[in-house]
């Protein structure tokens, strides 16, 4: 049965690179696209970062009950998980992986339980955070000051989860990352074989 590894985090802790990392490395996992109604970034692509759609079809989505869970992550920019992208994951055979809020991912996993992993990327600390999501330089500075003002709350939900990952090292966060996915899934001693034939 599919499985579901849901990471969460304040933005900026790293989650978007460590869902990238292991998309690469276990070809049997495929990435939950949300929908939003925020803009796409220069580099994001529509069905593959993001469904990117009006407040409008959001809200009528809300009404229809097509999502799984969503949440008005900052005022007035939604974000869902769509009960539709879960089956078609699912129809396709593979485990699904989230890079999902705190709230959003407190509710999956109340959802599906033993089926889902959550883990709580968490920054070394707030100042490097903040740093980071600087240096990024994908945010506006009214987006930047709504997502620092998110933090305090976002980390105080750390021990609602499966796990807590820090990031301060990528390569340690990226490995630890590996061995978590890899227990959950049962795969780890297929993993080590293959490693060490
Ligand atoms: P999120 O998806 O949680 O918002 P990102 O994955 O976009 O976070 O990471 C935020 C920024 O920090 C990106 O520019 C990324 O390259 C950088 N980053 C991620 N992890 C580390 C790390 N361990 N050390 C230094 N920079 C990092
Ligand atoms: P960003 O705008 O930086 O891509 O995402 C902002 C926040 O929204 C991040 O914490 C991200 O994980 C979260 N997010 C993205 N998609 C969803 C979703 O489908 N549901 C919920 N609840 N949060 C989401």
């Amino acid at each position: 049965m599919g499985k579901l590894i849901i990471f969460t985090a304040p933005s900026g802790a790293g989650k978007t690179t460590i869902v990238r990392h292991l998309l690469k490395v276990f070809p049997n996992l495929a990435f939950s696209v949300s929908a939003t109604t925020r803009q796409p970034r220069s580099y994001e692509e529509e069905g593959r970062d993001y469904y990117f759609v009006s407040v409008s079809q959001f809200r009528s989505w809300i009404d229809a009950g097509a999502f799984a869970e969503w949440q008005e992550v900052y005022e007035g920019q939604f974000y869902g998980t769509l009960h539709s992208e879960i089956s078609r994951l699912w129809a396709e055979g593979k485990h699904i992986i989230f890079d999902i809020d705190v709230k959003g991912a407190v509710n999956l996993k109340k959802t599906y339980g033993d089926q889902a992993l959550s883990v709580f990327v968490k920054p070394p600390s707030p100042e490097v955070l903040f740093e980071r999501l600087n240096l990024r330089r994908t945010e506006d500075p009214v987006s930047l000051a709504k997502r620092i003002a998110k933090t305090k709350e976002e980390l105080s939900y750390q021990n609602k989860f499966d796990a807590i990952l820090v990031n301060d090292v990528l390569e340690t966060a990226l490995t630890d990352a590996e061995r978590l996915v890899s227990v959950f899934l049962g795969i780890g001693a297929k993993k080590n074989l293959e490693n060490n034939p």
